[in-house]
């Protein structure tokens, strides 16, 4: 059952990605060479408990920081600690945040000094995807046409979207109906699935370089390109309006 939240509602999620917003600037102005991703985390952590939100990923099935950070062919659910970033790298972070009692969650691929043009040029088919994504909706939409809009501008690019994570519902939990995949699956439930004005979707492309097959590392969290090419991400929190989709975490 896909929520249809009321104004008063949407006002509530908003103000946790007005947090979220604000914890992602933060971490975006810490991106330099030597930095740890353990360090970026703390600082989230810190700036969100601050202003009286959770981390929402600290905890969760036994996820141990309160940020992912995923770096190069790292695709998603990075674990932060003492790998320090180098020139080159895009790192990848994703936040979800609690507040209220309302989840807001959003990703963002950055590059770290010196970033070779196919890398730059990934974050810019990642952070398209999500925008195309975003430019699809419209009340009353079948998912399928969500799913096709961010699928196509990746594949017209000539990079591929990862298959075995999807975005989802967002609201009074971080993981809400519907699962929201950025390719067309070719299912029943995607085609005839009805997305309602007030709906607030997490919709989060992952693209990668290579093939879109990806597996996950010994410490059972981070995910990695199969290939090893890099990755990017971008997430954001998104309202289902009369006039379209509407960012709240941007
Ligand atoms: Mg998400």
């Amino acid at each position: 059952m896909i929520e249809r939240r009321s104004a008063g509602e949407i006002e509530a999620i908003t103000a946790a990605g007005r947090l979220l917003s604000g914890a992602m600037d933060m971490a975006r102005g810490m991106l330099a060479p030597g930095v740890t991703t353990g360090e970026i985390d703390a600082a989230v952590e810190e700036f969100l408990k601050e202003e009286g939100a959770t981390p929402l990923f600290k905890g969760y099935r036994g996820f141990p920081a309160s940020t992912c950070i995923s770096v190069n062919e790292e695709v998603v659910h990075g674990i932060p600690g003492d790998r320090a970033l180098v020139s080159g790298d895009i790192v990848s972070i994703d936040i979800g945040v609690g507040y209220g009692g309302w989840c807001a969650d959003a990703a963002r691929t950055f590059p770290v000094g010196d970033v070779a043009d196919e890398r730059l040029a990934l974050i810019e088919v990642a952070r398209g995807a999500l925008a195309a994504g975003v430019e699809s909706l419209y009340p009353e939409m079948r998912l399928v046409e969500l799913s096709r809009a961010i699928q196509g501008f990746v594949e017209a690019r000539g990079f591929s979207v990862v298959r075995q994570y999807v975005g989802h519902g967002i609201g009074r939990k971080m993981h809400e109906e519907p699962q929201v995949p950025n390719f067309v699956d070719g299912s029943v439930r995607q085609a005839t699935m009805v997305l309602p004005e007030g709906c607030v979707l997490a919709i989060e492309p992952m693209v990668n370089a290579g093939g879109y097959e990806v597996t996950t590392l010994e410490n059972g969290w981070t995910v990695v390109t199969k290939d090893s090419l890099p990755s990017a991400h971008w997430e954001d929190t998104v309202v289902i309006t009369e006039s379209g989709g509407v960012v709240i975490t941007g």
